[in-house]
């Protein structure tokens, strides 16, 4: 007998035929002598119309009243998923973050888990009974109800399993395990038996949305054996895993493919090329709370050079007027932005150990004519910036020319 802490995301309990076949799922477990706590989501597209309803009556609302709205959806499919679980004779109860209570930092729409109560949990599983948790939420040290940012069902999953010692953190989606890449776009993307976590976690933080990158961080930190599986078809589905196979002679140099449409370029031209001008430009930003990812300077020409990076895109106005001021203090040209860019990575930690990588990803990028804006890499990524409508052709070229679509499973 296992516990088990079960995540079920959005599309999996988007109807009430889905709830009730999420319980015919659980109350096939518990039928096997398994101990269930069970982490729900929203029901598919409710946090997005919580949101668009906020957004009706400001661009920005407050922090606070947002986790209030936000929080709301999850609170709706604990509540059915245990009915469901009721009417099928198992004894089931449903808690919202704070009832657990999972304590957060107070930190709103973005707050980061810090403890959790087990004591209720635990009760009630030694009373036969399934534990339903409200994925996504927490409180913080005030009570006030916080959310762990977009995707944090994922992460509420692998903080139960952490604090209950779980057997498995099992997250149930819409796709039967983390494939090669977003199989939504590339068509001979292949699912992974296993993927490592420092592999899983460059893909979440390059832009695989399959785990929400904090839920990967957590599962690493505390050892939490994690898996993704399909919902609703049976399957091994893909385990992270600490283990680096280095057995395996066929380990291809790369696991995956990454993408990001989220992000938009900024370049300040013609900056005076003097020490500390780079500092000077990127200070503001950061004073403006504005996340910066790649960073490119130019070799300087004429005593000027030019430094692009790129934010987030719902950044990028706030980062446009920030800049001209900061252009007009430095002395520098012009501010240029485009949202019209993504971000394409490849990543494996096969990398490590062979040379060539990076000439071979520019070299399918240039087979396909797809002109390379800024690269930057890390020891097991490389990604590149290019122009938006061709991100879906890049995917498809890179997973060809790194046999992606050979890989056996
Ligand atoms: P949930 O609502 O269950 O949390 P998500 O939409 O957050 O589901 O995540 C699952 C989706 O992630 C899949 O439908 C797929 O389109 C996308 N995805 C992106 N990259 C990958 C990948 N490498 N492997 C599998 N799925 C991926
Ligand atoms: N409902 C939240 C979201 O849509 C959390 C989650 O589903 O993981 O982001
Ligand atoms: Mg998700």
């Amino acid at each position: 007998m296992s516990l088990f802490v079960q995540k079920y995301g959005g599309t999996s309990v988007g109807t009430i035929e889905r709830i009730e076949a999420v319980a015919d799922k659980v109350a096939g477990f518990r039928a096997n002598g398994h101990d269930i706590v069970v982490a729900v989501s929203a029901m598919s597209g409710e946090t997005n119309r919580l949101i668009a309803l906020a957004n009706e009556i400001q661009e920005n609302p407050d922090p606070r009243e947002m986790d209030v709205l936000v929080s709301t959806g999850e609170q709706v499919t604990i509540a059915l998923l245990c009915m469901a679980l009721k009417k099928r004779g198992w004894d089931a109860r449903s808690y919202t973050g704070s009832q657990v209570k999972i304590l957060t930092d107070n930190s709103h729409t973005k707050a980061r888990i810090q403890d959790i109560d087990v004591s209720n949990m635990r009760a009630d599983l030694d009373a036969g009974r399934v534990v339903v948790v409200a994925g996504f939420q927490g409180v913080d040290e005030d009570g006030n109800i916080t959310t762990l940012g977009r995707g944090g069902s994922d992460t509420t999953g692998v903080a139960l399993a952490a604090a209950l010692k779980a057997d498995e953190c099992q997250i149930y989606t819409d796709v039967d395990g983390v494939y090669t890449t977003d199989p939504r776009v590339c068509e001979g993307a292949k699912r992974l038996d296993k993927i490592t976590f420092e592999e899983m976690l460059e893909m979440a933080s390059q832009g695989s949305k399959v785990l929400q990158i904090r839920s990967v961080e957590f599962a690493g930190k505390y050892n939490v054996p994690l898996r993704v599986l399909h919902s609703f078809q049976d399957g091994p589905g893909t385990l992270i895993t600490l283990d680096e196979d280095y057995s395996d002679m066929e380990q291809p140099v790369v696991s995956g493919i990454a993408f990001n449409r989220d992000e938009a370029k900024v370049t300040v031209a013609g900056v005076p090329d003097t020490p500390g001008v780079a500092a000077r430009v990127l200070a503001p930003i950061g004073a403006a709370n504005i996340e910066v990812d790649v960073i490119v300077q130019n070799v300087a020409a004429d005593g000027t050079t030019d430094i692009t990076f790129t934010v987030h895109r719902n950044d990028i106005e706030k980062a446009r007027t920030t800049l001209e001021q900061v252009a007009k203090e430095v002395g520098a040209r012009d501010v240029l932005t485009d949202d019209k860019i993504a971000k394409v990575s490849i990543v494996g930690v096969g990398m490590r150990s062979h040379a060539g990588v990076a000439s071979k990803m520019f070299d399918a990028l240039a087979a396909d004519n797809i002109n390379i804006q800024m690269i930057t890499t890390s020891e097991i990524k490389i990604a590149v910036i290019i122009e938006e409508r061709y991100l879906e052709l890049a995917v498809r070229c890179l997973h060809k020319a790194f046999d992606l679509d050979a890989i056996e499973n």
